[in-house]
């Protein structure tokens, strides 16, 4: 029987929701390119639900417990001595979300004798030393797709909100307040602005999509060309580099993954080469960015805005310069995680522990690591020794 240890972000401050906003879901059956929804034998918990925080337990208890397996649930993970420490030492699989990442360090694999499945309720294993695990026999997947139109339509609303003013205007109406050119003075419309996306990923190319309508002149840099079919469907003009790309742009949005050739790409050197008034969005990961650079170009107006839900570390400290930088439109790690991310995503775990626990293959696309070295998904996704992981 496996012990399964899941490490969730905590509940809402007023308590466990016993009514939601919604009373259902529209069903997604697969995602662009075909790749089919995940498909559990059942599942135990209603669409819509909170299932990403500790109450919710991702739909498994039923599940598990009937087949007399163990689930332990917490959100008590950072500090010395945590929940997640302790259960560690006999956990045959962990499960978490990259929003509230249990860091699997060399040293917690090293110390789980009994792990053997690292599963991520979400997209993203970076949370997950992938050498250790590869060195450890440890199996790692992750639910991939199950959140990346959510990501897309995150990067969507900031790139409107701050294109726009939103947030700033919004503030005005809570205030009680009515001075219109408070609000308008920093108000564009987005149409016939260039955007770029550095990465024309899952994510990248859906953002491409979402925004093509709105008439603006689309670019990309990626390190493989899109079909031409592609370029041509949506106007998009290639970049070799993020160098070349960005001084052409209005808005820059990052879907890169965080590796060494990303790290703090975005520097002083690169933003100063951008637009005077340009915005940037990163939903990637926050060290892409360069935290001083952002800030003292929103200070000086390079930058017009930057938002985004990822930040380093995570979660970020209440005195965080992000936090109070001015024109930014930033939110916690929450993207990838809406209600309708929550109910794919849960499935997913559902469908991957099914097949662990049945000894069948997991499928190709949810494995990042397997029998001693990157598998699937992760063979082409990413390398071993990435950088420490954060937001
Ligand atoms: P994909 O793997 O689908 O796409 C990533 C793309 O980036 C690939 O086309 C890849 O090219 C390209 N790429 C890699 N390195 C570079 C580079 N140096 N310059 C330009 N392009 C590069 O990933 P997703 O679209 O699903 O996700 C993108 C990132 O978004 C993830 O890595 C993750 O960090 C982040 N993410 C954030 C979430 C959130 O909640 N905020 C949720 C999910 C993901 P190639 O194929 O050749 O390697």
């Amino acid at each position: 029987m496996a012990k399964v240890l899941c490490v969730l972000y905590d509940d809402p401050a007023d308590g466990y929701p016993t009514a939601y906003a919604r009373d259902d879901l529209p069903r997604i059956a697969s995602y662009p390119g075909g790749q089919s929804a995940p498909a559990p034998s059942g599942t135990d918990f209603t669409p819509g639900h909170l299932l990403g925080s500790v109450s919710g337990e991702l739909g498994l208890r039923a599940f598990l417990e009937s087949r007399g397996h163990t689930l332990v649930v917490t959100s008590d993970k950072d500090r010395e001595g945590s929940v997640f420490d302790r259960e560690l030492a006999d956990a045959d699989v962990v499960v978490s979300q990259p929003f509230w990442p249990a860091y699997l360090t060399p040293q917690r694999i090293a110390a789980a004798k009994e792990l053997k499945l690292a599963i991520t309720a979400g997209i993203g294993s970076d949370h997950v030393d992938l050498d250790a695990a590869i060195a450890h026999g440890v199996t790692v997947a992750e639910v991939t797709y199950s959140n990346s139109i959510s990501v897309a339509e995150h990067v969507v609303m900031t790139t409107l909100s701050l294109v726009r003013n939103y947030l700033p205007s919004h503030q005005v109406v809570l205030d009680g307040g009515w001075n219109i050119a408070d609000c308008v003075a920093r108000s564009y419309d987005l149409e016939g602005m260039h955007v770029g996306t550095v990465a024309a990923g899952r994510i990248g190319l859906a953002v491409l999509r979402r925004l093509a309508p709105f008439d603006v002149r689309l670019h990309y840099t990626d390190r493989h060309r899109l079909p031409i079919a592609v370029e041509d469907e949506l106007g998009l003009t290639f970049h070799e580099s993020a160098a070349d790309m960005v001084p052409h742009c209005d808005v820059v949005t990052i879907n890169a993954p965080l590796h060494p050739e990303t790290e703090h790409l975005f520097d002083d050197e690169l933003i100063g080469t951008m637009k005077r008034g340009a915005y940037l969005i990163n939903t990637a990961r926050a060290r892409i960015a360069d935290q001083d650079a952002v800030q003292r170009a929103l200070e000086s107006g390079r930058l017009a805005g930057y938002a985004g839900d990822v930040w380093h570390p995570q979660p970020a400290p209440a005195d965080h310069p992000w936090r109070t930088m001015p024109h930014h439109g930033m939110t916690p790690h929450i993207s990838g995680s809406s209600l309708s991310a929550q109910a794919r995503y849960a499935a997913g775990t559902r469908e991957i522990l099914e097949a662990w626990l049945a000894g069948t293959p997991i499928r190709e696309e949810y494995l990042i690591v397997d029998g001693g070295a990157l598998a699937g998904t992760g063979a082409h996704s990413y390398a071993v020794h990435t950088p420490a992981a954060d937001g």
